[in-house]
């Protein structure tokens, strides 16, 4: 699985690449002079041998760079500077492929979305500074709580968005449950500043057979958070 992943990267897929390139070059050589030139044998192996060898060595070398700038690019594009997390645009995505497997396989999931309760206030009386580390621990210790397969992203500013695959809606209640409880334990080592956070979520599962398009699952979580925030916050509410 692992080497998978790493074979998966583009600095790998180009290095082949360039590699495969490599051989197109000498090969027309060891065509063009085994069919017009008259020298022996061995000294045209060894042309075709040292020519076939540095472009093995330049194609293969630039289409590692090539694709190692394309792995940069990639994850620039799909991460959040702040907190190293997936952005928006990820997880839009990886939400289009779960409603794919949702309807193909007849398999459920859940979303939970979480938001800083008075976040503002943060940022008021202790700078954004602070304000950028509370975001941060927060990313950290929702990220603790999660499995491998589930996948966390800085949705907004101080809006998480967790998708939670094979989760029904009472595990991902219980999930939610979980994390705002670690937040609120968190201390001003963690925060950058005396006192406690508290977050609201909504959580809402996407059942077997449901025809939702991802926007309006998105609200459906929305407004199950919208609802934890007119109750009072610092609670999780089922959508
Ligand atoms: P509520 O309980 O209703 O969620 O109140 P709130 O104050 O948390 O909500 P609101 O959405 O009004 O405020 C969010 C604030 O988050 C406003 C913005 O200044 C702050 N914010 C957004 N992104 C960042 C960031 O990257 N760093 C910092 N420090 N603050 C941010
Ligand atoms: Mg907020
Ligand atoms: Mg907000």
């Amino acid at each position: 699985m692992q080497v998978m992943k790493i074979l998966k990267q583009k600095r790998f897929k180009w290095l082949a690449i360039g590699v495969g390139f490599s051989f197109l070059g000498p090969l027309g050589e060891w065509v063009l002079l085994s069919s017009f030139a008259r020298s022996g044998e061995e000294s045209l192996f060894l042309t075709y041998l040292y020519t076939e060898i540095s472009a093995l060595l330049a194609f293969g070398f630039f289409g590692f760079m090539l694709g190692t700038y394309a792995d940069q690019v990639e994850n620039l594009a799909m991460t959040d500077r702040l907190t190293g997390l997936y952005n928006r645009h990820f997880i839009v995505n990886r939400l289009n492929e779960l409603f794919s497997l949702q309807q193909r396989y007849h398999e459920h999931f859940s979303l939970i979305m979480l938001d800083l309760d008075h976040f503002k206030q943060v940022n008021d009386n202790h700078g954004h500074l602070v304000g950028d580390r509370t975001i941060k621990a927060v990313a950290t210790t929702i990220s603790a709580q999660l499995r491998d397969t589930d996948s966390l992203c800085r949705f907004g500013g101080e809006e998480f968005l967790v998708l939670c695959p094979h989760t029904d809606l009472e595990e991902a209640f219980h999930l939610a449950e979980r994390i705002r409880l670690q937040v609120i334990e968190l201390g001003e080592d963690e925060l950058g500043f005396s006192g406690s956070q508290t977050i609201s979520a909504g959580v809402y599962e996407v059942v077997r057979n449901q025809h939702h398009s991802a926007s309006e699952v998105m609200t459906l979580v929305d407004k199950a958070l919208y609802s934890a925030k007119e109750a009072g916050r610092n609670q999780v509410v089922r959508g």
